[in-house]
């Protein structure tokens, strides 16, 4: 009996007719973890606390909504005495004294949190190649990146590891690996899930949200993880729905928006033809598709390049050697403790955003940058605000195409970025948007992008579903599909 590539709600099962035992459970996840350590999908194990957490459900059944499912960890979020490196050699000894409000949230729910995946440093990357710790691996072919930044996350449960995991997405770090790695995520509507405890890169646009292999089980975390929490001044203080309430909702009648400013044509005709296939699938469903235009989208990855790396300029000060993580050896001064800790402990990419950041911050440049790149985002958010007028989502691809070879985009910071041309516009606008595998090319798994309206979380996750039940990209597995 293994747990291997089996999704939440068949584990629930699982447990509930006594197949398995909670432990037995954990110890086949670790061994799995064993088995695949060729990923570097992991930088931390929690190995004794969980068994000791599962042994406890054998002896204590408890009807917790998700009592012993075992699920992975973005190595972004602080978990008390449990290691948390950010993916950065200045955190790669930080043992953080309180555990984030959302890990808290899963566990008191009775998430086993069985280690730490690993991550772009600072979650900056679209390929986890900035890891102090090692690229990830994508389970889908040994050379290929996983995506990033929550490649890690991304990489365990495509390779039927952990049913779920925990993500974070300033930019497209829950989608864009999503995509890549065949699985379902979603970013949800910016201010659901609480911050606090989440290393912060850029708090305006940072969210975070679970990873799965479908909408469903998305659904059953994402229950878990909302909640208002007065520890973060952004966290929303809205109702939170039951989200598996209108998951086998009709699709008939429901309006997609299709939008006709996207340039489509740097696209590979495959991935194209893939985005077009699912439409129609949706519209067998009794969809219906309708143009929407956001004039402004072509400017959201540059927008996002001068306030992402403005908010990580001020967020990275903290590190400095004197309150958290690494110190450089024998300064001679305070000055050379602070420049000394942070070019040791920093890695480049981190030192590229930094020195962007403080260059458009700056008097000289804030007015042309940084107050312009605000006033665009104002102007992205006012045309999503009027697309959502006319229809229930809209739809995307979510990457330019399906995983690329490690170092193949590495020299060419700008090719990176491109990464993220579809998913930054829902962090700039704050919107919840999903990612779901809706196709392979070449025998790699691509996504399809769901965006909603704001606090609409419940609608991606019905059209999400019921793609599910229709079709079985979700389902494919590097081994071939799963049985
Ligand atoms: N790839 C984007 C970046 O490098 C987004 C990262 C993220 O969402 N954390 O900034």
């Amino acid at each position: 009996m293994t747990v291997k590539y089996k999704t939440i709600k068949e584990i629930k099962k699982m447990i509930s007719q006594k197949e398995i035992s909670h432990k037995e459970i954990i110890q086949d996840v670790y061994k799995l973890v064993k088995e695949n350590s060729n990923l570097n999908a992991f930088i931390s194990l929690n190995e004794e606390k969980s068994l000791k957490k599962a042994e406890n459900f054998d002896n204590n059944p408890s009807d917790c909504s998700l009592a012993g499912i075992p699920i992975a960890q973005k190595d972004l979020f602080c978990t008390k005495g449990l290691r948390t490196t950010c993916g950065s050699k200045i955190l790669d000894n930080f043992i953080p004294p309180y555990t984030a409000t959302v890990i808290e949230n899963l566990e008191n729910a009775g998430c086993i949190s069985i280690g730490k995946t690993n991550m772009d440093e600072f979650a900056m990357g679209s390929s986890n190649e900035t890891s102090h710790f090692g690229n990830v691996h994508n389970p889908w072919g040994d050379n290929l990146v996983p995506g990033g930044s929550s490649g890690g996350s991304a990489s365990a449960i495509a390779a039927g590891i952990v049913p779920a995991a925990s993500g974070t997405d300033t930019g497209g770090s829950i989608r864009q690996p999503a995509s890549l790695c065949g699985i379902t995520g979603i970013k949800p509507t910016y201010g659901r899930v609480s911050r606090w405890g989440m290393i912060a890169f850029a708090s305006s646009l940072d969210q975070a949200g679970p990873m799965a292999r479908t909408a469903e089980d998305c659904a059953l975390l994402l229950n878990e993880m909302c909640s208002h929490d007065i520890k973060d001044t952004t966290s929303l203080d809205n109702e939170i729905p039951n989200f598996e309430d209108n998951l086998n909702n009709s699709l008939k009648g429901k309006k997609i928006g299709v939008v006709k400013d996207l340039d489509l044509s740097s696209l590979d005709k495959d991935v194209i033809e893939v985005y077009e296939n699912s439409l129609k699938e949706f519209v067998s469903m009794g969809a219906e598709l309708v143009d929407v235009s956001l004039p402004n989208l072509a400017l959201s990855v540059p927008t996002y390049y001068v306030v992402a790396p403005a908010e990580c300029s001020s967020n990275l000060s903290r590190f400095d050697g004197v309150k958290f993580g690494r110190r450089s050896k024998n300064p001679k001064s305070l000055e050379e403790l602070y420049v000394q800790t942070r070019s040791e402990g920093f890695g480049d990419e981190v030192k590229r955003r930094i020195l962007i950041g403080s260059y458009v911050l700056s008097a000289g440049y804030y007015d042309a940058y940084y107050k312009k790149a605000q006033q665009v985002r104002r102007l992205i958010k006012q045309d999503f605000d009027e697309a959502f007028l006319s229809v229930n989502v809209i739809m995307t691809p979510t990457t330019r195409g399906p995983a690329f070879d490690i170092g193949s985009k590495g020299s060419d910071p700008i090719q990176m970025y491109l990464e993220d041309l579809f998913t930054i516009s829902a962090n700039l606008a704050g919107l919840p948007a999903m990612s779901l595998p809706n196709g392979n090319i070449d025998n790699k798994p691509i996504g399809l992008q769901i965006i909603g309206n704001f606090l609409d979380e419940s609608s991606i996750l019905n059209f999400g579903h019921m793609y599910q039940t229709k079709t079985n990209w979700h389902m494919f597995s590097p081994e071939g599909v799963i049985q």
